[in-house]
């Protein structure tokens, strides 16, 4: 379990949950810039079934687009993780159900990108050991929480009182809309504070090699 990664240097990590919006504008950024982000999919989300979840704003399903906008940003150096099927609150279901959640993404992410997740992030934030077992058992290394959200507008909503980036500091955003402009205001407000966009998988990799 994950919720910062340990480092000295001024460098934070972006990660991006769900996909109920898909904006072209924010892949070609994302391409064109070679910023390092992680996005962890929602089969729910990505694929528009259901109701879209409130905590990533008001969603209207613009460019719901299926799993070809991963497969952009897969071909643009973007890991795609796995963030479950439906976005339980897997607190409320037993190891079979949890297990099935976290399988049935991976397979599903693997079938879609070619690529199986290693990474694991729990809706809400909300897990327990079963969910620690299932994670291992569908091949999942980490699961990875946060420790800042970032708003509409590109606002950062610390979880520490002096409102400060950290070294190491996991940022969660939603795939919402203007998430483009969105990304812009905070990627130039992160670099005024002196701090870089650090490559997850590569941090992760140089920690457990130690
Ligand atoms: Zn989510």
């Amino acid at each position: 379990m994950i919720s910062s990664i340990p480092t000295e240097r001024k460098v934070v990590f972006l990660t991006i949950d769900d996909g109920w919006e898909q904006d072209p504008g924010f892949v070609r950024q994302v391409r064109d810039q070679r910023i390092p982000i992680t996005a962890f999919a929602m089969r729910d989300a990505v694929e528009a079934r259901g109701t879209p979840d409130e905590s990533g704003g008001p969603a209207r399903y613009v460019g719901a687009g299926k799993w070809g906008y991963f497969r952009q940003l897969r071909d643009a150096g973007v890991p795609v993780e796995n963030h479950t099927l439906t976005h339980p609150n897997l607190r409320l279901l037993a190891y079979p159900a949890q297990r099935r959640e976290l399988c049935g993404a991976s397979k599903l992410i693997e079938r879609e990108t070619g690529t199986r997740p290693t990474l694991f992030r729990p809706p809400f934030g909300n897990y327990n050991t079963d969910t620690l077992r299932a994670a291992r058992s569908c091949g999942l290394s980490a699961v990875l929480l946060w420790t800042a959200t970032v708003q509409p507008g590109g606002k950062i909503a610390y979880q520490v009182p002096d409102k400060k980036l950290r070294p190491g500091d996991i940022l969660l955003l939603h795939f919402r809309p203007n998430l483009a402009r969105d990304f812009r205001i905070l990627v130039n407000k992160i670099k005024r504070r002196g701090f870089e966009l650090g490559d997850l998988q590569a941090y992760l990799a140089a920690a457990q090699a130690h």
